[in-house]
C-alpha cells in the first residue's frame, strides 16, 4: 500500500515524443527541482503550436526521442527552488515559451530569444508542458503571475502566439496609424498579429489565406478585406486594394517559401516584410526588384518581452484572447486533441484548449 502511494507520488502523465510521427501519453518520472533558480508546475491549462505538429513530423532536429512536448501553458506552483524570489508555492503563473536568465548579455539587451542559458528549450531541448507537472529553469524571468479576474484560456494564448504576432509581426513591421497592412497566413499566428495590429488603428488589414473559413474568422477579428489566394490572383487584388501602391507592411506568418515571396511582391516603397513563420527550406528575394525600393525585412524569434503589456492589455478587457481556443480537450485526451489540430481546416480549429 505504502509502496503504491509512493509510486504514485514520483510519477507523472506527459504527451512523450518518439521520433517522426510517433508520440504517446504515458508515465515519466515527476517534473522535480534540478537548480535553486527552478520553479515545478503544476499544468492546469496547456495548448498544442503549430511548431508541436513540425515537431511529429521531424522537421526540429533537436528534438529528440523521450522528451515531453509542449511549450505553453498556465499553472499553478508546485515547488520552488531555494534562490526563486518571485514566485511561492500555490502562485497561479503563465508559462512563457521563452525561457530567459535575465542576466546574460542577450537577455540584457531584451533578446530574451537568445538566452545563453535558456532561449526556446521548452518541449525542445528540455521536457515541456504538455503534462502534469513541468520544470521552468530560471522561474523568476520565465513565469509572469497571472492577473486575477482573467480566464486561464485566454491567459494561455500569452505563452506565445500574442507576443509572437505582435513583436515578429507587428512590431517589426512598424505598424503605424493609417497603414495598410496585409498578413500572409490566418492561422493562429497570423491571427494574433491581426488582433494586436489594431492597437495601431491600422487603415486595411487584408488577410491572406486558401482556407474559407479562416479567411471568415479574420473577418470576424477585424480584417477589412481577405484574399483566398486559391481563387483570386493576390497581387491584382492588392493592387486594386491599395490603389496600385502595394502595402505598407506585409507580415508573413505561414513559414513558406512562396509567403515570403508574396510579400516582396504586395509591398510598396518604403514599406515593411515583417516575417514571423518557421522556415525550413530557402526562398528567392528578389533583389532585382527591391534594390531601388527603399524596404525592410526582418526577422526574430519571439523574445517575449512585451508580455508584461501584452497581460495589461488582457486585464483591461480590450484584447480577447480567449477567441483563439475553438477546442477543448481534457490533458489526459492529448492525443485526440493532436488529431483534431492535426486536420485543423476540416476541424475549424485554430487553438485547442487541454485542461487538467
Ligand atoms: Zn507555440
Ligand atoms: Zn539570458
Amino acid at each position: 500500500m505504502t509502496t503504491a502511494v509512493k509510486v504514485a507520488a514520483n510519477t507523472m502523465k506527459a504527451l512523450v515524443y518518439h521520433g517522426p510521427g510517433q508520440k504517446a501519453w504515458e508515465d515519466k518520472p515527476k517534473a522535480a527541482i534540478k537548480e535553486s533558480t527552478d520553479a515545478v508546475v503544476r499544468i492546469t491549462t496547456s495548448t498544442i503550436c503549430g511548431t508541436d505538429l513540425h515537431i511529429m513530423k521531424g522537421d526540429v532536429p533537436t528534438v529528440t526521442d523521450g522528451r515531453v512536448l509542449g511549450h505553453e501553458g498556465v499553472g499553478v506552483i508546485e515547488s520552488v527552488g531555494l534562490s526563486v524570489q518571485n514566485f511561492k508555492v500555490g502562485d497561479r503563473v503563465l508559462i512563457s515559451c521563452i525561457t530567459s536568465c535575465g542576466k546574460c548579455d542577450y537577455c540584457k539587451k531584451g533578446m530574451y530569444s537568445h538566452c545563453r542559458n535558456g532561449g526556446w528549450i521548452l518541449g525542445n531541448t528540455i521536457d515541456g508542458t504538455q503534462a502534469e507537472y513541468v520544470r521552468i529553469p530560471h522561474a523568476d524571468n520565465s513565469l509572469y503571475a497571472a492577473p486575477p479576474g482573467v480566464e486561464e484560456e485566454a491567459l494561455v494564448m500569452l505563452s506565445d502566439i500574442f507576443p509572437t504576432g505582435f513583436e515578429c509581426g507587428v512590431i517589426n513591421g512598424q505598424v503605424k496609424p493609417g497603414d495598410i497592412v496585409a498578413i500572409v497566413g490566418s492561422g493562429p499566428i497570423g491571427l494574433a498579429a491581426l488582433l494586436t495590429a489594431q492597437f495601431y488603428s491600422p487603415a486595411k488589414l487584408i488577410l491572406i489565406d486558401r482556407d474559407d473559413n479562416r479567411l471568415k474568422v479574420a473577418k470576424a477579428f477585424g480584417a477589412t478585406d481577405t484574399i483566398n489566394f486559391e481563387k483570386e490572383n493576390i497581387e491584382q487584388r492588392i493592387q486594386t486594394l491599395t490603389g496600385g501602391e502595394g502595402v505598407d507592411v506585409a507580415i508573413e506568418a505561414v513559414g513558406v517559401p512562396s509567403s515570403i515571396e508574396t510579400c516582396q511582391a504586395i509591398v510598396a516603397p518604403g514599406g515593411r516584410i515583417a516575417n514571423i513563420g518557421v522556415h525550413g527550406k530557402p526562398a528567392t528575394l528578389h533583389m532585382e526588384k527591391l534594390w531601388d525600393r527603399n524596404i525592410a525585412l526582418t526577422t526574430r524569434l519571439v523574445d517575449t518581452v512585451t508580455t508584461p503589456m501584452l497581460l495589461k492589455v488582457l486585464r483591461s478587457g480590450k484584447l480577447d484572447a480567449k477567441k483563439m481556443g475553438t477546442h477543448k480537450f481534457a490533458l489526459s485526451d492529448v492525443m485526440s486533441a493532436y488529431a483534431t489540430f492535426g486536420n485543423a481546416a476540416k476541424e475549424n480549429a485554430l487553438k485547442v484548449i487541454l485542461k487538467a
